[in-house]
């Protein structure tokens, strides 16, 4: 989906919900981040089993934002405890869910929902999560979380 697109759906569902288009989004988000660990963890394995046999190598937060950064939402860097998970942060530079738009008052709930969903799959614990968005110099957004555990 362009970023366009997304523009027009976002503003499309703030406009019918109001503020619980954030709510609805950042659910999209928490679902859409655990079936991706689901989904990742079945490919691993069955990976695994051909390469290691039956040592099967963990799951990484760094696979997810390789991932992300593929399917171009923008660059994704990931940093902190990743063994533990006890404190994760991410940053994605040029988002693109809220690339063009001047109201970063709304945040990022969708990219907040997947981070929270991937990071509570992963480490199959509950998380805080802080996020903040940072329109930088020609208009590209750097979104930001800070992940702990509860
Ligand atoms: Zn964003």
């Amino acid at each position: 989906m362009s970023s366009e697109a997304w523009s027009a759906l976002r503003k499309e569902m703030y406009s019918k919900f109001s503020s619980g288009a954030e709510v609805i989004l950042l659910d999209m988000g928490k679902s859409y981040g655990s079936k991706l660990v689901v989904s990742l963890s079945e490919a691993l394995t069955e990976e695994d089993k051909l390469s290691y046999g039956s040592s099967a190598s963990r799951l990484d937060p760094r696979d997810f934002s390789r991932m992300v950064t593929m399917t171009g939402w923008g660059r994704v860097t990931i940093s902190g405890d990743l063994e533990t998970g006890s404190h994760i942060s991410v940053s994605v530079a040029n988002c693109v869910f809220c690339e063009g738009e001047d109201d970063v008052v709304l945040g990022c709930p969708f990219l907040k929902g997947v981070s929270l969903g991937i990071a509570t799959s992963l480490y199959k614990a509950p998380f805080y999560i802080f996020s903040s968005c940072v329109n930088e110099q020609s208009r590209k957004h750097v979104c930001k979380f800070e992940l702990s555990r509860k």
